[in-house]
């Protein structure tokens, strides 16, 4: 431990208890836990800091599957995954990281079968893999592959848990209901790095200084700025929020996956292992439009490209109910007890969300916000990229970044189905690696800078006197609504530029936000308003980007420019933001190069083509 003492503001003391650490990992999902295990396993002294206890984390909730070309169900090869993955990615992603992936994922996977995930089993005992969205055999040429690894529909559920009683066993410290704010960041000879965190513990307000030599980002997405979403509502992306504080940028914020099967009304998720299991679309005349849209992969093509469909024919005249707004997808065909063993979670969500028994009534569905393809831009080991111009691949000493938080970029402009939690795991072990490579365990590290904690709690007092006259719920709202109308499925010049507009808008309301709640005990108002904060820099960074990429790829469909234009959009954007607490300013936009390159020569770079399914 170091030196303990206190921060005074406004006359107001903020105590700090002081910690000190190799290793301090923020978030205990499937990749916090992973990079947690991999840095306490390498005889690191490691931090897990986590807002939620770690098996409530939205890992939890993911259902279909994990992907890996184990090929137990049909051939497969990683070469084939690795093909599925950079047209996924609609050529965005970066090959070297992708090929990193895919070969690594059949190992990630059998470690996880032995740390004990209750995997579904064919006959002969293998792991059951499953069909999903866009992933092929033969490079593309089809037929559907079975590469989704799955434990019934709750995949991710076993996963968690079992990472948890895993890491259990090695020795990190669980600081659970703890509340990350802000970064430590201090300028070193050749650009910032990171020296550490500041946390607040939810339960009783005090408020903890983490010295570490690395700290590692695995907050998640920040699906909750939009109305509708799959997502938790803990993903406000707080990690994303506190790289933009520290002055770094977030890349590829434009590209935002709409899953095509959320319940319509409640959001909630159905999987696309249901389609996967057999099921399918059907519009209001009875037809399987996807047929039209995808002869080759139809309702498994990948979901821009379904939901893009299902959109189409709803805006056609075609969707169903009594205002034509969403679709029908039917599991009724499919034997119950089928249905019972392999999707036991969505039967039972059919019910509850929708009143609908699957087995008998087709459910009804639309395209609802599920992931977020862009991130803290990181290469494969996890390092945080520090969007240096002149050196696209210079790194920021201290920090890293893993899972939906991350942008390595693997998933480029549109994410496959089952290959997160495979991101997750894959992912989180090579920054494990990483760590064990450069932290030295147990050296003494160098004071803290006199001012490490002020950026912190100098906003945290901000929001906590906080006293205008819009209440967070509201202004919540607003951003959410905007970013329903003006970034959603399909986009063009006009809505995009008025939701520039409307986000700046909202953003200057956040001077004059109210939190009612002064205290610091379980104090939900203040932490949703400092959620909100996180949530409004990334909603406003998204909208610029995407008003700025003038293409349409992956799940950005840009009505004015319907085409890919590799030519000049073949790069990756990098966002900074610095429009805090409604100040006024706003998002300056660069680009760094995608990896046109492969890891090794055992595979040659698949180059850019008419993306069809
Ligand atoms: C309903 C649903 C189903 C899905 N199904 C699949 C699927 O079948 N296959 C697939 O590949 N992908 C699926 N996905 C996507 C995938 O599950 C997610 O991308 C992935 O689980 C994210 O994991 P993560 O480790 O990045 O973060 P999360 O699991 O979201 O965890 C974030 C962690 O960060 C912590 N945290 C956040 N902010 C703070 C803070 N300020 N201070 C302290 N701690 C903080 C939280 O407490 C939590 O522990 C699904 C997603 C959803 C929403």
């Amino acid at each position: 431990m170091a030196r303990n003492d206190t921060f005074e503001i406004n006359g107001r003391s903020y105590p700090i208890v002081d910690h000190t650490y190799d290793t301090v990992v923020v978030g205990a999902g499937g990749s916090g836990l992973r990079a947690t295990m991999g840095s306490a396993e390498g005889g690191l002294r490691t931090a897990c800091i986590t807002k939620v206890f770690p098996t409530r984390s939205h890992t939890v909730a993911a259902q279909g599957g994990i992907a890996a070309s184990l090929g137990n169900n049909t051939p497969d090869h990683w070469s084939w995954h690795m093909y599925d993955t950079v047209k996924g990615s609609d050529w965005l992603g970066d090959q070297d990281a992708i090929e990193y992936m895919v070969r690594e994922a059949p190992q990630a996977v059998y470690e996880l079968e032995h740390a004990g995930v209750p995997f579904s089993r064919n006959d002969d005992g293998t792991i059951y893999q499953r069909p999903f969205g866009g992933h092929m055999q033969n490079m593309g040429e089809g037929p559907p592959v079975q590469r989704t690894c799955a434990a019934a529909d709750r995949t991710g559920h076993a996963m968690l848990h079992a990472l948890y009683q895993q890491s259990l066993k090695y020795d990190a410290d669980f600081f659970i209901e703890y509340f990350a704010l802000d970064l430590i960041m201090e300028d070193g000879p050749d650009g910032k790095v990171c020296r550490g965190v500041i946390a607040m513990c939810l339960d009783d307000g005090t408020i903890h200084r983490f010295r570490s030599q690395a700290v590692v980002l695995a907050t998640g997405g920040y699906g909750r700025c939009y109305f509708t979403a799959t997502s938790a509502h803990t993903c406000t992306g707080d990690g994303g929020g506190m790289v933009l504080r520290a002055g770094l940028p977030l890349q590829d914020m434009e590209f935002v996956q709409f899953h095509p099967t959320g319940i319509y009304g409640a959001g909630v998720l159905i999987t696309e292992g249901a389609r996967g299991e057999g099921g399918y679309l059907t519009n209001s005349e009875g037809e399987r439009f996807m047929e039209r849209y995808a002869p080759s992969a139809k309702d498994l093509a990948s979901r821009d490209v379904v939901s893009r469909s299902m959109a189409l024919e709803m805006r056609e005249g075609r969707g169903v109910g009594p205002d034509g707004d969403h679709i029908y997808l039917h599991l009724d065909h499919i034997d119950p007890k089928v249905l019972g063993e392999r999707l036991p979670g969505i039967t039972e969500s059919g019910k509850i969300f929708a009143g609908v028994d699957l087995t008998k009534q087709p459910l009804p569905v639309t395209p609802t916000v599920h992931y977020n393809m862009g991130g803290i831009p990181c290469n494969y080991h996890g390092e945080v990229m520090a969007g240096d111009p002149k050196d696209p691949e210079k790194i920021v000493p201290g920090l890293f970044a893993v899972g939906e938080a991350a942008c390595v970029s693997v998933h480029g402009a549109n994410r496959l189905g089952s290959n997160s939690l495979i991101d997750l795991v894959v992912f989180g072990r090579a920054t494990g690696h990483r760590l064990k490579e450069i932290v030295k365990p147990g050296i003494s590290q160098d004071e803290l800078p006199k001012d490490s904690a002020d950026l912190a709690l100098t906003r945290l007092d901000h929001f906590r006197y906080a006293d205008g006259s819009t209440p967070t719920a509201a202004l919540r709202a607003d951003m959410q609504k905007g970013m329903q109308k003006h970034a959603a499925v399909f986009r063009d010049s006009k809505l995009l530029a008025e939701g520039v507009e409307v986000l700046k808008d909202v953003n200057k309301r956040m001077a004059d936000v109210k939190v009612h709640d002064r205290s610091l005990i379980w104090n939900s108002d203040l932490i949703e308003t400092l959620e909100l904060d996180n949530l409004m820099a990334q909603a406003n960074v998204t909208m610029a980007s995407a008003e700025n990429r003038k293409e349409s790829r992956g799940a950005h469909a840009h009505e004015d420019f319907p085409d890919r234009d590799d030519k000049n959009w073949m790069k990756h954007t990098i966002a900074w933001f610095d429009g805090w607490g409604g100040n006024g300013g706003g998002v300056k936009i660069d680009y760094r190069p995608v990896h046109e390159y492969t890891l090794t020569d055992d595979v040659k770079y698949i180059e850019p083509k008419k993306r069809v399914y």
